[in-house]
């Protein structure tokens, strides 16, 4: 019997040696934060990779997501869902606005485009919508709404670093048209090779997490995308107290300034983010052959002309299908020395901060109260071997 456990998660880590030299660096500079050699090279070095004009670093990916409702100067009510990390919330809830949870379409895990507009008031401002586990909204649909009613988009985009999506709008509602079949096992995306552009051009701001779990991470850190240079010159004055200069603060910063460690693991870790979304590829389209011929078991394929990141594998569970709960499996699979981990779950509209809202009413959120009850998340990350694989999927299938 193999005893090793299973983690649902393992951090990308750079070379030591590597990471060891650029710390050499480091220490005979003696420059170790605000605004060093390597925070500006690796703010520089995303921006190509992500293919987006401008990135602001963060020490997390909530602090972004607060600073980005700061500096739109965002009030009143915030369109949102709860299926997601609960610091999408909080993020709003710091701010002083309030929350309003719409139900996410259970085809997607993504709020429901259907379903903003009667979540609208006269005090809305904003939309906060997520692109859970990577799989990306409907961001042609969020703008022409937002756009209708004078809103603005921040995207929590935590979970879609790297997402590309198609760039010309035919081959977009292939792309969407496609995904209304993504949630049915037995249909596999017909590849699309077309021109991509990244989700985070989208929306006025985006935000990233580079947490450990995440798929690319810097141990702790974050950042904000924008559009134009004005926005990120503000943008790095909000990150460093609202220091605009020497002796002039313009407005009511934070503190989220990235040091030289992390930054100089961050772009060692850029170098191998590729490969690392390459072997979690491999490791979707093998639960995916294994899962399509198990009863009760729902997941999700590619959307054709999507670049995925694989940085989550979801699967629901139909009980009565399948002849366990989820928390049965989970269970079992713990027992087993494999963590799965249900996320999310609670929703955040069920936590004790949100749950008197009147948008968290149950009857609002059916669709996502459904997938909470019935997700779990397999293990998944750059390092899985092929007995490890075979390890959970026998534990999965009987
Ligand atoms: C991870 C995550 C965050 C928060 O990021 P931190 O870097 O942990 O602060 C926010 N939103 C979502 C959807 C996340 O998954």
């Amino acid at each position: 019997m193999d005893n090793k456990q299973i983690t649902v998660t393992s951090p990308l880590l750079p070379n030591l040696d590597e990471f060891h030299a650029l710390l050499k660096e480091i220490w005979d500079s003696k420059w170790i934060t605000n605004n060093g050699s390597f925070h500006r090279q690796l703010e520089a070095a995303l921006a190509e990779y992500l293919k987006v004009p401008y990135v602001s670093l963060f020490t997390n990916g909530t602090l972004p997501l607060l600073t980005a409702l700061q500096a739109l100067r965002i009030t009143g009510e915030v369109i949102t869902t709860p299926y997601s990390f609960v610091a999408t919330t909080h993020s709003i809830w710091w701010n002083g606005c309030k929350p309003v949870f719409v139900d996410v379409d259970p085809k997607t895990g993504n709020m429901d485009p259907d379903k903003i507009e009667a979540a609208i008031t006269p005090k809305t401002t904003a939309i906060m919508p997520v692109h859970c586990y990577g799989k990306p909204c409907d961001v042609r649909r969020i703008k022409e709404i937002a756009d209708k009613y004078g809103l603005k988009v921040i995207y929590d985009a935590a979970h879609a670093f790297a997402l590309e999506i198609p760039k010309n709008e035919a081959d977009y509602k292939l792309a969407f048209d496609e995904a209304n079949n993504v949630f049915n096992p037995s249909q596999t995306a017909k590849k699309l090779e077309v021109e991509t552009e990244s989700i985070l051009n989208w929306g006025d701001m985006s935000t990233l997490s580079f947490h450990a779990t995440k798929v690319y991470n810097t141990i702790e850190g974050g950042a904000m995308i924008m559009h134009d240079a004005e926005t990120k010159k503000r943008i790095d004055y909000l990150k460093n107290f609202g220091f605009a200069g020497e002796t002039i603060v313009v407005g009511p910063g934070i503190n989220s300034k990235v040091d030289e460690m992390r930054a100089a693991y961050g772009l060692l870790n850029l170098k191998q983010v590729d490969a690392a979304i390459e072997a979690r590829k491999k490791t979707a389209n093998i639960y995916r052959d294994a899962l399509r011929r198990v009863n009760g078991v729902t997941f999700y394929e590619d959307m054709p002309g999507v670049k995925h990141n694989y940085s989550y594998f979801p699967m629901f569970i139909d009980a009565e299908k399948y002849g366990m709960t989820r928390d049965e499996l989970y269970f079992k699979m713990k027992e087993g020395n494999v963590l799965g981990r249900r996320y999310f779950y609670p929703l955040i509209s069920e936590f004790s901060t949100y749950r008197g809202l009147e948008s968290a009413r149950k009857e609002n959120l059916p669709n996502a109260h459904k997938m909470a009850d019935t997700v779990i998340c397999l293990p998944m990350h750059h390092e899985l071997s092929y007995g490890d694989m075979e390890k959970i999927l026998k534990l999965i299938i009987k």
